[in-house]
């Protein structure tokens, strides 16, 4: 299971600069040198972005509560009973149902049906 941290490093890392002879990683350098700049730029990193959730493999996108100590996994696997499309609370019956809330999976299912 990886952390959010880790997936924000590898990101960071590939942002690495060529011109730059270093053998440290771009992650490293910022979160020793600029922790301050680090922790912002994780905003950044989770702003509107998807990721996939390492527990049941879902893509989700309510990332406002992440924190870099925090593992990839959805906010249903985390326990937090959160539609993962509108980031709203979700029903225990609903959530158990459909894993979203009830005006989500009646949307989805609408479109289902319209693209069949
Ligand atoms: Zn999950
Ligand atoms: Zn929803």
């Amino acid at each position: 299971m990886s952390t959010m941290k880790e997936l924000y490093d590898q990101w960071l890392d590939e942002l690495r600069l060529e011109d730059l002879n270093l053998s440290l990683s771009t992650s490293y350098v910022l979160e020793q040198v600029d922790p301050t700049a680090y922790h912002c730029g994780f905003g950044d990193f989770t702003d509107g972005a998807t990721f996939a959730c390492e527990d049941c493999g879902l893509d989700f996108q309510n990332t406002d509560h992440l924190t870099l100590e925090d593992a990839v996994i959805c906010p249903g696997c985390a326990g937090l009973e959160v539609c993962p499309e509108c980031g709203e609370e979700v029903s225990s019956g609903d959530w158990a149902e459909h894993r979203m809330c009830g005006r989500c999976a009646e949307k989805a299912e609408a479109e289902e049906a319209a693209a069949e």
